[in-house]
């Protein structure tokens, strides 16, 4: 039998709310009770958002919870050399183009376009799918491009990855009835996959991870659970078994929306700063 293996992968973008100690508290009692291993992996691509004073204020409050994860910890920023070899594969294989578009132009592509912008598709984020222009520029003109030094994003041509699966994907999810899903991606259109000065994104850089982390439960919010739909097809391409999911009810505020970082109420930072205790959080998010 082999140990199940969880995992926590907080962005150091902002303090941590009660949204995240739910998650990190959840997968703390799903890999006790099932002898499992619990990591911790922070998510920091993203240079300008994230901060080493934010990653250690993060470290904190986790702290604080009561919540100790396995060392060492995995943080993305010092693994840009993998994404970057994962990117060339799929590079490689014909999958990746760079896109040139700004958001601006997409927008006003899809006002102009057919029946206007409310017919045009949008991914389940509610963003507006990425017009297919790019994907026949001809090698010289984007190498050209590049070398002007136009802004571009690196992005999956998702019908040609469609193309390439025999089946359609699924994943297995549990929680509220054990069940599989059939995977969407082509819900998301031509994703972005690493910009144009990071060579990876959310998505490629969590596929590689939770594959080389060995994680066999990802257990985080419902608000990633269409994402994991792009997880599949990169698995796929990239040669990667699939964990098990599980997309936990998120915490929301009292207008029923989605707890956010930019909001201090309910911060951890600001809770622990008003007296209340790491036990207390337990109670506040049902666990
Ligand atoms: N880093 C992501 C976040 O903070 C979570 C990624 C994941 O659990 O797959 O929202």
């Amino acid at each position: 039998m082999t140990v199940p293996v969880f995992r926590f992968a907080p962005s150091p973008n902002g303090y941590l709310h009660l949204g995240h100690a739910y998650s990190a508290l959840l997968n703390q009692k799903m890999a006790r009770e099932s002898g499992g291993r619990l990591l911790l992996r922070v998510e920091d691509i993203d240079r300008e958002r994230c901060s080493p004073e934010l990653d250690a204020a993060m470290l904190q409050d986790l702290r604080w919870l009561g919540i100790t994860f396995e060392e060492p910890v995995r943080r993305q920023s010092e693994h840009f050399p993998v994404y970057q070899q994962a990117l060339q594969r799929l590079t490689d294989m014909g999958f990746v183009y760079p896109a040139f578009l700004s958001r601006g132009e997409v927008r006003r592509i899809a006002e102009t376009t057919g029946g206007g912008i409310q017919h045009w598709p949008r991914d389940p984020d509610g963003a507006l799918l990425y017009p297919p222009n790019d994907r026949k520029l001809s090698q010289d003109e984007r190498t050209r491009r590049i070398e002007d030094g136009s802004p571009y994003a690196l992005r999956l041509d998702m019908e040609r990855a469609l193309a390439a699966i025999p089946a359609p994907l699924s994943w297995h999810e549990e929680g509220a009835g054990e069940s599989s899903v059939e995977a969407r991606p082509q819900d998301w259109g031509d994703v972005i996959i690493a910009r144009k000065d990071v060579p990876t994104s959310y998505h490629l850089s969590v596929v590689i991870d939770d594959a080389a982390q060995g994680v066999t439960h990802v257990v985080r919010g419902r608000d990633l659970f269409q994402s994991t739909s792009v997880h599949r097809i990169l698995q796929h391409l990239l040669e990667i078994e699939p964990p098990v999911y599980h997309h936990h009810a998120l915490i929301l505020d009292r207008d029923g929306e989605k707890l956010s970082k930019s909001r201090k109420d309910t911060s951890l930072r600001e809770l622990r700063q008003a007296g209340v205790t790491g036990q207390q959080i337990f109670a506040m998010v049902g666990l």
